[in-house]
């Protein structure tokens, strides 16, 4: 394996990703992303300038230039998506569109071309909500959201594609993750960069809701292994057993940040809206023998200090496109 197509690679998790792989590998890396409202190349600040490393404005869903790109890729790493639950409800077209079709692309793709492996990232909200225990890869599928049955869907076809024409997929699927550069849509940056401009704090519902949570360098790591070791067909789910609910995440970020909790303020639930998410990781353990090596109060911390001192970041993202949609969603409520 020489080189890597990447796909949505100035995103969250995929430019932690190319910033992972390129620091500890030798490999080329392709970054192919449509450059959306989510994908930012200020994420890959630094990483331009790695003669490894090759940037292409494009969408997964155009055949030929995916065509292209995997001709002259050994393996394929797919996080390009639509991924936010909250615009999946207000237009689940698009999240069909790349989600599904263009996952398909990218298969068909890799199959006629025969690349070494293709790995489909997925998420733990394929299994639905569950009040007790936890999901393992067994766990039938039952996604509750648009954004979650596209990626269930997507799931659906790369595992044919394995079993019908023998395509060396594996398909990881991650519980919520947090770190550097996520779009300040998502739980934590929003809370954090409220917190940090003094605005209230949106919590949907009574703040009971759970999720698990990663840190998103162990997410890569995982990923890493998985690209290596894991074994052609199967599903690996990744988490690292920090359930916590949301409204304890926001209480956090406020006492780290030494603000009040007047400024929570309770919002009309997100229908449909998933009770609790747990993942049992232990496959990806006992297999490939990972474990996450932060602990939640650790890369929160870590986090917050993050947004603290990269306030230019998150500044130009929140005053551009992103505010008109975030008055939509809370402030005319
Ligand atoms: P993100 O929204 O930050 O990034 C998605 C990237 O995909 C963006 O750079 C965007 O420009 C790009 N993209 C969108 N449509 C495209 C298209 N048609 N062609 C090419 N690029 C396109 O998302 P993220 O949080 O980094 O998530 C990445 C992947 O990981 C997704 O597949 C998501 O389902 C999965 N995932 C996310 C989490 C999480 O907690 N964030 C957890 C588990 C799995």
């Amino acid at each position: 394996m020489e080189r890597i197509l990447v796909t949505g690679g100035a995103g969250f998790i995929g430019s932690n990703f190319i910033r992972y792989m390129l620091e500890n590998h030798s490999y080329e890396i392709i970054n192919l992303d449509a450059l959306t409202y989510c994908g930012n190349l200020e994420n890959l600040a630094g990483v331009e300038d790695d003669p490894r490393y090759i940037f292409v404005k494009g969408s997964i869903t155009d055949k030929e230039l995916v065509n292209d790109l995997i001709a002259e890729s050994d393996v394929v790493v797919n996080f390009a998506a639509e991924s936010h639950v909250d615009r999946s409800i207000e237009d689940p077209g698009i999240f069909i569109r790349t989600n599904v079709m263009g996952t398909q692309t990218l298969l068909e793709a890799s199959r006629r071309q025969g690349v070494e492996r293709f790995i489909q990232i997925s998420t733990d909200e394929v299994y639905g909500s569950t009040e007790e225990g936890y999901f393992t890869e067994e766990t039938p599928l039952a996604p509750n959201s648009p954004y979650s049955a596209s990626k269930a869907s997507a799931d659906l076809i790369a595992r044919a594609y394995n079993r019908t024409y023998g395509l060396p997929v594996n398909i990881t699927r991650c519980s919520n993750n947090y770190g550097p550069y996520q779009f300040p849509e998502k739980l934590i940056p929003l809370m954090i960069t409220n917190a940090l401009e003094d605005k209230p704090l949106p919590v949907y519902g009574d703040g009971m809701n759970v999720r698990d949570w990663i840190h998103v360098r162990d997410h890569c790591r995982a990923i890493d292994l998985v690209l290596h070791g894991g074994r052609a067909g199967e599903v690996y789910n990744i988490g690292s057993n920090s359930e916590r609910r949301n409204i304890e995440i926001v209480e956090l970020i406020l006492r780290e940040l030494g603000k009040d909790e007047s400024l929570i303020r309770f919002v009309e639930d997100r229908p449909g809206h998933d009770r609790r998410y747990a993942i049992d990781a232990s496959k990806i353990r006992s297999e490939l023998g990972w474990k996450p090596c932060y602990s939640f109060e650790e890369g929160i911390r870590e986090t917050i200090k993050w947004y603290i001192d990269n306030r230019e970041w998150w500044e130009n993202i929140k005053s551009g496109e992103y505010l008109r949609y975030y008055e939509r969603m809370y402030d005319e409520r």
